[in-house]
């Protein structure tokens, strides 16, 4: 089969490789008919995860068809439409029974890190039964790919930790993929103001679109004089970090009204400053997490209302055999105005 490989920094190639068979009777093969390329897979690019090694199979997103299923998989069974959940969770460890999926003793995120991931024409999926979503046949699947990873992780990590209110402000830093998906779940709870905070004035037009109250390009260094001006100096009640680096966290403790929230989406590869000299008598919380995924049959059942269209994510498309060019387009978002990629397999 056809997969996108990882070869060590700055190195992939599309290459053949065998079709993975079921290696645990908890395993599920999945045939993948919609995937798409994660931030996540360029920062391992980049060679900032060292979890994930030469030779690995990238990609932790998609849906597709069961193929066949290990003894031990009693939810599915071969010709069964699927969603694969970025996060494998075996259900039974400490964690699972916490619902921290994303700390599952032997699951968690492995899929395209410590084991084959989805860019590929078939999956093995661990723990199916705790990891696979049914979705009707009808389903739109490029919308569905939308729930693998980053609606699950805009929603648990920026709107849930952040505690989203009824009426209450809110400010999201980084409108990429995972702030517009922050952006869209955070109107479930209908707060007052939405603010998005990005350097790209086509990524604030998107966030217009899907619902943000105000938009905000940071370029000139004045996104906080802004935000204290269109919140009557107070700040922002939450502020949803979707970037990850230094400067974007150290504008959320700038954002941040007393009583507040800083809910931390973005990876980070750098220390950052905690400005506590100025924070400390401010009530605040700052929370972090890795997207644990329990939120997905709950999403699954907001898109089939269509409350919500995660569709509106989806700029470019790909068969499997273009991927090089997806990965290109999608690394070069400023250019290309590429937010989520769909890639046919
Ligand atoms: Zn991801
Ligand atoms: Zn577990």
């Amino acid at each position: 089969m056809k997969a996108l490989v990882y070869l060590g920094p700055n190195k992939k190639t599309l290459d053949q490789r065998p079709k993975p068979e079921i290696a645990a009777p908890t395993d599920a093969i999945v045939k993948v008919s919609k995937t798409t390329i994660c931030g996540t897979d360029l920062h391992i690019l980049k060679g900032d995860l060292p979890s994930c090694q030469p030779g690995r199979v990238l990609g932790h997103e998609g849906v597709g068809i069961v193929d066949t299923v290990g003894k031990g998989v009693a939810a599915f069974k071969p010709g069964d439409h699927v969603l694969i959940s970025c996060i494998s969770a075996c259900g039974k460890c400490m964690y699972c029974r916490k619902l921290m999926y994303s700390h599952c003793t032997t699951g968690g995120w492995i899929l395209g890190n410590s084991i084959d991931g989805t860019q590929a024409e078939f999956v093995r999926i661990p723990y199916a039964d705790t990891s696979l979503y049914r979705i009707p046949a009808d389903s739109d699947e490029e919308a569905l790919v939308m729930l693998s990873d980053i609606l699950p992780t805009g929603f648990e990590c920026g709107v849930l930790n952040g505690k989203v209110q009824p009426g209450s402000s809110v400010a999201i830093v980084g409108a990429g993929p995972i702030g517009l998906a922050a952006l869209l779940t955070a109107q479930f709870y209908s707060p007052a103001d939405i603010i998005m905070i990005d350097l790209d004035d086509n990524r604030l037009e998107m966030a217009q679109r899907f619902g943000a109250t105000a938009v905000i390009n940071s370029s000139d260094g004045k996104a906080l004089d802004k935000v204290l001006k269109l919140t009557d100096q107070r700040g922002v009640d939450t502020a949803i970090e979707a970037v990850g680096i230094p400067a974007t966290f150290e504008l959320c403790e700038k954002l941040v009204a007393p009583g507040g929230t800083i809910a931390n989406i973005g990876v980070h590869g750098t220390k950052v400053n905690l400005h506590l000299e100025t924070l400390w008598s401010r009530n605040i919380t700052i929370t972090t997490r890795l997207v644990d995924a329990v939120s997905t049959p709950m999403l699954l059942n907001v898109v089939r209302s269509n409350k919500i269209d995660p569709k509106l994510l989806i700029t470019h498309r790909f068969k499997l055999d273009q991927i090089m060019d997806a990965y290109e387009t999608f690394a070069n978002a400023a250019k290309t105005k590429a937010l989520k990629v769909i890639i046919e397999a």
